[in-house]
């Protein structure tokens, strides 16, 4: 079938819901999302949402935004992070009118808590900054924007896969879809699309992201011939449950929860001696990665213990119930009377699509890829640089979702609806039968096991010149296999097995991206840590990553950093 709309979301996260929402009424849009909308991971966020709202102690955005500048090890694009700390406090009240119902403190205000690399006076302290809903704070957001989609009427097709940006040259057509109840290819004609395609922890053996997260859109975007940008910052959460990689909030440490290694130190001290447990989650991962290399992990293995015990039961069952059922339910322990065993865990992709502060995506050469824009953790804005602080996240997406929203409203004027090339669908279709047609090779989950491992083992939290270069070959290798995997449901309805194969090559694609970019940087930034170069090179480094799709392999080039207000200084926390 052929459908038509004037702008079309992909995704339905709260990037993606944010943007339609802001369109509706005005234009003609419809959401498109390979998961039924309110299972996208957003509605998995737990700890909360930034805002110097100043509820609980005097704040400001200015320290907001130094706080975002220095956590990103100061490769943000500050015009963009002043943006998102300036705007903070109002998204945060839009969403409150909307609906969102966020914990209260007792003068009634929106209470706000700890979070990591949130500071007062520019550093001096720890403050009390996430705004949230106990630790279910992007299910109950994701619930309300959801349903403001829907009163607004937005049209939504649940479980449509994307499969391809139709466009010529630097120039959005349409786009070509999977519908997966039908098993069947659609196109839609439409004159701007969003993407908010999510991210891609599933690059990793062990990550908090869902299932989805596999860069799809990302992956499109570098096909249809956008560089990406600074794709070798990962960011890995300090505290996976062991093994599971099942998420435990940062809210655990910023209501009070404390690390402790094998014979029980509270180790932070040691690293970050005024914001201890509650410094950034670059440096959190390493110092667990470090104590566990020096032998102090617990029982001298590879992980340590997140320590909630001494916070009583009414702060558990009030501010962290999800996550204290996580722990009775996957571990089978009591977090009032039992340590946590937890390891970094990859949580987040700082980077992705390159934006303008509109949300249009920048192609080559930094020319707008016209009716092209991207939100969300797909975009690369740049708000998070080299490593994003917790809770800053939900905020680029309701920020950067609406800017995005207002741009294409904006672009929409001049952006003419052309006519779709001649059997774009039939193309696409063929694509898809000629796997189908494999009779005998590899299952595609086993290559991505393989990737996984290989990803885990070779660019995680600590870097070298010699693990990455084998990474890349081990990753080039299975790319080389790529033509063998066969899918052994030939079905039309609900064929994961099909999907599955499609994800694999997005993910094996930017798992590739990310090597040659990490490669490439040889200084240690943010989440980005390199043995063998670990000092921070303004000098040399303080620029933006860019790798562009090329016959030849990914092409690797460098744009500059804006910085207006704060000069790089060195990051003591
Ligand atoms: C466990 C967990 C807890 C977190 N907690 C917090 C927190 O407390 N605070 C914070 O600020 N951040 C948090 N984060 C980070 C934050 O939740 C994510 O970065 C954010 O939700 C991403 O939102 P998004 O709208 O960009 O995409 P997502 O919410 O990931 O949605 C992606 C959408 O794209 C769709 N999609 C993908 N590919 C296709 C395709 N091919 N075709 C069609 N549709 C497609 C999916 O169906 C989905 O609707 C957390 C992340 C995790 C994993």
């Amino acid at each position: 079938m052929i459908f038509e709309h004037d702008v079309v979301v992909v995704g339905a996260g709260l990037a993606g819901l944010r943007a339609a929402v802001e369109v509706a009424g005005h234009a003609d849009v419809a959401l498109i999302s390979k998961v039924f909308p309110t299972r996208s991971h957003s509605g998995a966020a737990q700890g909360g949402i930034a805002a110097a709202l100043g509820n609980e102690e005097p704040d400001s955005w200015e320290w907001h935004m130094f706080d975002t500048v220095k956590g990103s090890d100061f490769l943000a694009d500050q015009d963009a992070a002043e943006v998102l700390a300036r705007d903070a406090p109002r998204a945060v009240y839009e969403l409150e009118h909307m609906g969102v119902p966020f914990n209260r403190n007792p003068k009634g205000l929106i209470a706000q808590r700890a979070f990591g690399g949130h500071t007062g006076e520019l550093g001096r302290r720890s403050i009390k900054r996430a705004c949230h809903a106990a630790d279910r704070t992007g299910r109950v957001i994701m619930d309300t924007l959801y349903h403001e989609a829907v009163r607004k009427g937005i049209k939504v097709y649940p479980e449509f896969h994307l499969l391809e940006l139709i466009h010529k040259e630097e120039r959005v057509e349409g786009l070509a879809v999977y519908d997966l109840a039908q098993g069947d290819v659609h196109v839609f004609k439409t004159r701007a699309v969003v993407l908010a395609t999510g991210g891609f922890g599933k690059v990793y053996k062990t990550t908090s992201n869902c299932f989805a997260n596999t860069g799809d859109g990302v992956y499109l975007a570098y096909k249809a011939g956008v560089p990406l940008q600074d794709m070798e910052f990962v960011q890995f959460h300090p505290t996976g449950i062991r093994g599971l990689g099942v998420l435990i909030s940062e809210a655990a440490r910023g209501e009070g929860g404390v690390l402790r290694n094998g014979p029980g130190e509270r180790f932070m001290e040691k690293y970050a001696p005024t914001l201890k447990d509650l410094a950034p989650r670059d440096m959190v991962s390493r110092a667990i990665a470090r104590e566990v290399r020096e032998g102090r992990g617990v029982g001298g293995l590879d992980y340590v213990h997140l320590d909630l015990t001494h916070l009583g039961k009414e702060r558990l069952s009030e501010k962290l119930p999800e996550i204290s059922s996580f722990v009775r339910i996957y571990l089978g322990l009591d977090p009032l009377k039992d340590l946590i065993p937890v390891e970094p865990t990859c949580h987040y992709m700082m980077g992705g699509i390159p934006t303008d502060l509109g949300g249009a995506v920048l192609g080559q050469s930094g020319r707008i890829f016209q009716g092209l824009y991207a939100a969300g953790e797909c975009a690369c804005v740049s708000v998070h640089g080299a490593n994003r602080l917790g809770c800053n996240s939900l905020l680029d997406l309701v920020v950067f979702g609406r800017r995005t929203g207002k741009r294409v409203l904006e672009d929409l004027p001049r952006l003419e609806a052309r006519p779709l090339p001649k059997g774009a669908d039939e193309s696409v279709r063929m694509g898809l039968d000629r796997i189908k047609e494999r009779k005998k090779g590899i299952r595609p989950r086993a290559l991505q096991k393989q990737m996984q491992e290989i990803m885990s083992a070779c660019c995680a939290v600590y870097r070298n010149e010699a693990g990455l270069m084998e990474g890349l070959d081990s990753v080039r290798s299975l790319l080389a296999q790529l033509d063998e995997v066969v899918v052994e449901n030939k079905g039309g309805r609900f064929n994961t097995d099909l999907t599955d194969c499609l994800e694999l090559e997005y993910l094996l694609r930017l798992a590739e991206v990310i090597l040659v970019s990490a490669g490439a940087r040889k200084e240690s930034r943010g989440a980005h840590f390199r043995e063998d170069f670990p000092q921070r090179d303004d000098l040399s480094w303080l620029k933006h990553t860019l790798v562009q799709k090329n016959d030849q392999g990914p092409l690797v080039s460098y744009k500059p950093v804006t910085i207006t207000r704060f000069q790089p200084e060195a990051r003591v926390y």
